[in-house]
């Protein structure tokens, strides 16, 4: 078979330890056999990030602008163990945070579903996509405890240098805690661009909800940028596709979610996104098998796993032991950008490609072949538990009678 070929690079985002492993263990087995893969290759793996002083991070989402479609490995994000682990000249940023800053975006974070695996939530045969806003509100707070006697206004002095003042509480019997919280419209817009944009391109209902019966002017400013941009930009789109944007209070959405059968994305504020991120990724088994891509405004793509750098499996692997790591979700990483590049570059058997070793990937664990996380879960009769690079060996076969 001749290799396929690619038109414009894929910005490559190498990371650490154990996914680190995997993600060339990928490329070796299941890509370059097939692609005449084009990536620009930056190093995140911390050793560099420290080396260059972080600006191999800043470059790559530079250059995730520029090319469009990015692919990113797990990395660490160092505290105190890891500065004398790696001894580092700085404790560095999140390098998914630098990222995150530079394109503006919004993170969806979806579960891949296989037979056998049993969500808690049995009714749910379709994926949840979760789209957390990652600006602002508590994560940005200024809070006080307060002695009783005391009165709490809100102040806000204009350009002019005129006051508003609205009374929080008078702490008259006994002292108590305030919060300030606050969010940009620049912020709520990129998200709910970034929101009806995924939707288009992956043909699912938006739902969004707020707690805007109770926060009146806080929530409900979310609740109407939402809907200006849904009724100026989109509304034509959605109807085109048969695709619905739907707004509920969180309440009912909770509830909504809980009974449906998934197959939609749930845009949620930054920290309704926080904790419902994790109850839907428990509920549907694994974070190995969670796939994220980040989505800015403007229409640039980062694909990763939704999960770390597994360094207890790294540990193992350092001492020449056989792990069993699952790979599920890098893999997906880069099944996801290639079919993106396929759509930006016309490139149908790059498409059917991505396709194909998604498609095999789910067969072998539906033939039973998994890792032991998944076998761990999985109800399947005839399961059988093989190490990380059986397994790639193991959809490599399936794969090759496919294509
Ligand atoms: P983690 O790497 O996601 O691992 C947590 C645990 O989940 C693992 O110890 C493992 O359980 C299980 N697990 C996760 N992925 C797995 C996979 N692919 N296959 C099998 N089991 C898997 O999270 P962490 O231990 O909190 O963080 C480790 C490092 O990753 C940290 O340095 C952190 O900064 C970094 N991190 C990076 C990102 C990112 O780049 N997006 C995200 C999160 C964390 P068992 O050990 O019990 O098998
Ligand atoms: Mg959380």
């Amino acid at each position: 078979m001749e290799k396929i070929k690619m038109l414009t690079p894929l910005v490559e985002m190498d990371g650490d330890e154990m996914t680190r492993i995997i993600w060339k263990m990928i490329k070796d087995i299941l890509l370059t056999p097939y692609i005449d893969l084009k990536t620009e290759y930056y190093d995140l793996g911390l050793e560099y990030r420290n080396e260059t002083n972080d600006q191999v991070t800043f470059d790559s989402a530079e250059a995730t602008k520029k090319y469009g479609v990015a692919v990113k490995c797990a990395t660490i994000t160092p505290n105190a163990a890891r500065m004398s682990e790696y001894n580092l000249k700085e404790m560095w940023k999140s390098p998914n945070g630098t990222i995150r800053a530079i394109l503006d975006g919004t993170v969806f974070r979806t579960p891949i579903i296989v037979k056998g695996i049993t969500p808690f939530i049995p009714t749910w045969t379709k994926p949840i996509t979760i789209a957390r806003h990652a600006y602002g509100d508590v994560y940005k707070n200024t809070e006080m405890q307060v002695p009783s006697g005391s009165k709490c206004e809100l102040v806000m002095t204009d350009k002019d240098g005129n006051e508003t003042r609205s009374l929080i509480h008078e702490f008259s019997g006994s002292g108590g805690i305030i919060q300030g919280l606050h969010n940009v419209d620049k912020s709520i817009e990129s998200f709910a661009r970034s929101c009806f944009n995924f939707a288009l391109d992956t043909k699912q209902d938006l739902w969004f909800a707020t707690k805007d019966t109770i926060s009146k002017k806080y929530d409900h400013r979310f609740k109407d940028i939402f809907n200006e941009i849904f009724e100026a930009e989109y509304k034509e789109k959605f109807a085109a596709l048969g695709i619905e944007y739907f707004y509920t209070l969180i309440d009912d959405a909770v509830a909504r979610v809980v009974r449906s059968e998934g197959g939609y994305i749930w845009a949620c504020k930054n920290y309704d996104g926080d904790v419902m991120s994790d109850m839907v990724a428990t509920a549907y088994g694994s974070l190995a098998m969670m796939t994220s891509v980040l989505v800015s405004p403007d229409g640039v793509y980062e694909y990763e796993a939704a999960h770390g750098t597994v360094q207890r499996h790294y540990y193992k692997h350092l001492k020449g032991e056989k792990t069993s790591t699952n790979s599920v979700a890098t893999l997906f990483a880069w099944t996801g950008a290639l079919r993106k590049r396929g759509e930006l570059d016309g490139l149908s058997d790059l498409i059917d490609f991505a396709d194909k070793l998604e498609k095999a990937t789910i067969k072998t664990i539906e033939d039973g072949v998994m890792t032991g996380d998944l076998a761990l879960l999985s109800s399947l009769p005839n399961k059988k538990k093989v190490d990380t690079e059986e397994f790639l060996l193991a959809i490599n076969e399936r794969l090759k009678e496919m294509l």
